[in-house]
């Protein structure tokens, strides 16, 4: 259920956004999901097909965008990409880092009529 709410907020935006501009229809959705936030993209546009009926996204097509997992060493400062290895830096082994991407969920455009 966990993308049903953030998917619920995502079109609460587009939506918003909408209105504010006066648009007639949306055509697509594009939004930014970090890997890190263990979203099944499939899971969002399911419930987007359901959330958006009777609304001016009715027919938006949803692009969901993966950042991967980034994070930065604060030992070395050597920045790499999050994997199955986990929060451990490859280049100086150190497991004191700070995580710098993979944690976004937003709204990135949408293209509308
Ligand atoms: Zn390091």
């Amino acid at each position: 259920m966990h993308e049903m709410s953030i998917c619920r907020s995502m079109l609460g935006i587009v939506l918003a956004r909408a209105k504010q501009h006066q648009v007639g229809r949306v055509l697509e959705v594009r939004i930014e999901v970090g890997a890190l936030r263990g979203i099944v993209p499939e899971h969002l546009e399911h419930y987007f097909q359901f959330l958006r009926k009777g609304t001016v996204a009715e027919d938006a097509t949803l692009v969901v965008d993966t950042v991967p997992g980034e994070a930065q060493c604060q030992q070395c400062r050597c920045r790499f990409v999050l994997d199955e290895r986990g929060y451990v830096c490859p280049d100086c082994g150190g497991s004191d880092v700070e995580v710098v991407a993979g944690l976004e969920l937003r709204v990135k455009t949408m293209r509308v009529e």
